[in-house]
């Protein structure tokens, strides 16, 4: 049931929202291990300074706590009040400074006084602090020479990248790749509404008795992460045929399908299809946004798209504490998590058909497939039984006929299914 489904992505990210994830450390681990109580999710690592391709695994940034406090010992700014307030990969500090001298650790967003922006320095050794414009402006009354202890508890060392992994298997060994990122912290829309909606796909294909595709989830952080799989599995990467990158599901605006480099691949048709009919937009590919990136660069040449709603970078609440649980409603979260069942769903089920009886059109009357009363317009589901006979020649795929028709794929699947029930219709 629908409600139930919203219940169950809606419990898993207030779960996730407090976790303080990066690209590598215990968060991300703790991430895995929530994706893990509802799929079987392997865990894999490769040690810090592991190559990948040209990029060399960082050491893993562990924090313990981090502060500001004022020179009566009151926290002003505090990690354990929002996990946003430290720059991710912030280096550990333990001094006195006045706000004169701090000042260029602090970021702000003025255009947003209350809200907290999300900042990272994780290949740039340095530390910092993020918090509201007005909190600044409140320590700004005590004068530029107040004094303050600042404290990054933190650690740096060598470690491990972690990502999580699942395989379903199907009848084909060619996969279908799902991957969603799990680097960002307390932000719902950017990371959490992607991992909450792959783990339903992915329990949703993995409880489907038959497969056409094998399907792989992969839960990793951000460019390191897709990059160290591609670089740890070069046996693996020719069988992806398909794929998706999952993220950005929530926020007010319509679905964005965004093409792959080529965009002419079979996903690009099928989330077109899917998309266009439910209002949404169709993107070209551009070199800068997620882990889509990785998956389509030369070497690779992959035919993964991605499925957000406005993306990055568009809407004022991205990368800031404004992208919370409430931002990402759950409606948006179970359109979202249909229109990729539905993409995944032509992937499945497109194939040509065979009309075998094409010397006009059969009695559908007689075999059960007609409505009885005659005299009415003709119905969503006769027209998609009367496209299917008229175009399917042996090489004409359901995809195809649904596009003409301007009928939705699910309809013609349907149709296509009677028709072959009731022998007038056969797979090429
Ligand atoms: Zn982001």
């Amino acid at each position: 049931m629908t409600s139930d489904l919203a219940a169950r992505m809606r419990a898993r990210m207030e779960r996730l929202y407090p976790l303080c994830r990066s690209i590598t450390g215990e968060g991300v681990r703790r991430t895995l291990d929530v994706v893990a109580e509802t799929v079987l999710l392997e865990r894999h690592a490769v040690p810090s300074g592991t190559q990948a391709h040209d990029w060399t695994v960082n050491d893993e940034w562990t924090v313990r706590d981090a502060w500001i406090a004022d020179a009566t010992g009151r926290r002003v700014v505090d990690f354990r009040a929002h996990n946003l307030h430290l720059v991710s990969y912030s280096v550990p500090v333990r001094t006195t400074m006045t706000l004169a001298e701090l000042r260029p650790h602090l970021h702000t967003l003025p255009e947003h006084p209350d809200w907290i922006p999300y900042r990272t320095t994780y290949y740039h050794r340095t530390w910092g602090f993020c918090l509201a414009q007005r909190r600044l402006d409140a320590m700004a009354e005590a004068g530029d020479e107040a004094s303050y202890e600042v404290v990054v508890d933190t650690t740096l060392e060598p470690g491990e990248l972690t990502w999580g992994e699942l395989v379903i298997p199907g009848e084909s060994t060619d996969e279908v790749l799902v991957s969603a990122h799990v680097c960002h912290p307390s932000l719902a829309n950017d990371n959490l509404s992607g991992i909450t909606v792959a783990t339903e796909l992915a329990a949703t294909l993995a409880a489907r008795p038959h497969r056409r595709w094998t399907y792989r989830f992969l839960f990793a952080p951000g460019t390191i992460g897709s990059i160290t799989w591609l670089s740890q599995n070069p046996d693996r990467v020719p069988s992806v045929r398909h794929g998706l990158v999952l993220t950005g599901l929530g926020g007010p605006g319509g679905l964005v399908y965004k093409r792959t480099r080529r965009g002419d691949r079979p996903v690009d048709r099928a989330a077109a299809h899917v998309v266009t009919r439910r209002e949404g937009e169709v993107r070209d590919y551009s070199p800068y946004g997620y882990d889509e990136r990785q998956y389509n660069a030369l070497g690779f040449d992959l035919a993964v798209g991605r499925l957000s709603r406005t993306p990055h970078g568009e809407y004022p609440e991205y990368h800031t504490s404004a992208d919370d649980l409430a931002f990402v409603t759950d409606d948006q979260l179970v359109e979202a998590y249909d229109a990729t069942l539905a993409i995944i769903d032509v992937l499945e089920r497109d194939r040509a058909y065979r009309n075998l009886s094409p010397y006009g059109e059969p009695q559908l009357g007689k075999r059960g497939l007609y409505p009885t009363t005659g005299g009415r317009a003709a119905s969503d589901a006769v027209m998609a039984m009367l496209w299917t006979l008229a175009c399917s020649d042996g090489s004409t795929s359901l995809l195809d006929i649904a596009e003409r028709a301007g009928l939705d794929f699910a309809r013609l699947d349907a149709a296509a299914s009677d028709l072959v029930a009731g022998g007038l219709l056969a797979p090429e």
